[in-house]
């Protein structure tokens, strides 16, 4: 990985000349009221990893996953998508380069079947509305075919075939995060930020949205960086971490560095790192 904190420094390529870091954020901060919840914020999200980004509630992980994402404009500092500066780009032009948050599932979808809800997702993201999307659809059979035989796939990858025609309504938090996962497959993601994917998902479906997580990256390639509290579920996918406190980074390094490291402890009121993702086991919903 590649460091740079100078958003005027010419970006280091590798010796195929590709950006060693598909994200880079720099000196981002954003202020609400008084109160900076992102201060000067640097880290890079090299290409092909699964990055965790753990820290305290309020440390401003999420703020922060905004502003990478586009939803909302930094005070000041910049993103990089590769080469390229992203800072001032809508959501919709990030998610045509292939950069994506997870989506929580739309109004509209819980009607649907689990598949038909993949299926809405390249329109529906293109900003198209759904009865725009279906109007569309049913005169354009060829496409329509296409993105079935890729929503059976996604399916298929996800062991999710057997859900095919339930509705998206009906299914229990774990199942949706899994086609949470898939929506994301429907498109041509190749950096996507997850947002605590395990709040409130079963031991079991958590087992297996992990696993897929690592699939998707093995063998799609795909970039993830990651929240979690869920410390073993971070040291099982994540390397690196990165640890924020207080709107900047405060360590960073394989999760074993960050356990050791003092600052780490103190952010997490002096508690123990491996810790603080109990209380997400509370939330969690039954086991089926
Ligand atoms: P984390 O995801 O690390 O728990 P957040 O990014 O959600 O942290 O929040 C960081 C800080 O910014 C918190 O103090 C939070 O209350 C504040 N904050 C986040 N979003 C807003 C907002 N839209 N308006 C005002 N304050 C906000
Ligand atoms: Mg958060």
């Amino acid at each position: 990985m590649v460091r740079r904190h100078s958003p005027s420094t010419a970006r280091a390529r590798d010796q195929w000349g590709t950006v060693a870091d598909v994200i880079s954020v720099r000196n981002i901060v954003k202020a609400f009221g008084g109160m900076r919840a992102v201060d000067d914020c640097s880290f890079d999200i090299a290409d092909g990893t699964i990055t965790g980004l753990i820290g305290p509630n309020g440390a401003g992980k999420s703020t922060l996953f905004g502003i990478i994402a586009g939803f909302e404009p930094p005070d000041s500092g910049h993103i990089y998508l590769g080469d390229e500066d992203i800072t001032a780009l809508p959501p919709h032009r990030r998610f045509h380069r292939g950069l994506l948050r997870t989506f929580q599932t739309p109004r509209g979808f819980e009607n649907m079947t689990v598949l038909e809800s993949l299926m809405m997702v390249p329109a529906h993201q293109t900003g198209e509305s759904l009865a725009g999307a279906w109007f569309r659809w049913g005169r354009v059979k060829a496409e329509e075919r296409r993105i079935r035989e890729k929503a059976e796939d996604v399916l298929e990858f996800l062991q999710l075939t057997h859900l095919r025609d339930t509705l998206a309504g009906r299914l229990s938090g774990g199942q949706k995060k899994l086609v949470e996962l898939g929506r994301t497959m429907m498109t041509d993601a190749r950096v996507v930020l997850l947002d605590e994917p395990g709040a409130g998902v079963n031991r079991t479906l958590l087992a297996r949205l992990a696993e897929d997580i690592k699939r998707l990256n093995l063998e799609r390639g795909y970039t993830f960086c990651i929240i979690e509290h869920d410390m073993d579920l971070i040291a099982h996918l994540c390397h690196p971490v990165v640890c924020m406190a207080q709107g900047r980074v405060l360590a960073e390094g394989s999760m074993a560095e960050i356990r050791a490291d003092e600052r780490v402890l103190d952010a997490y009121l002096g508690g123990d790192p491996s810790q603080a993702g109990t209380s997400a086991d509370e939330t969690r919903e039954a086991a089926p």
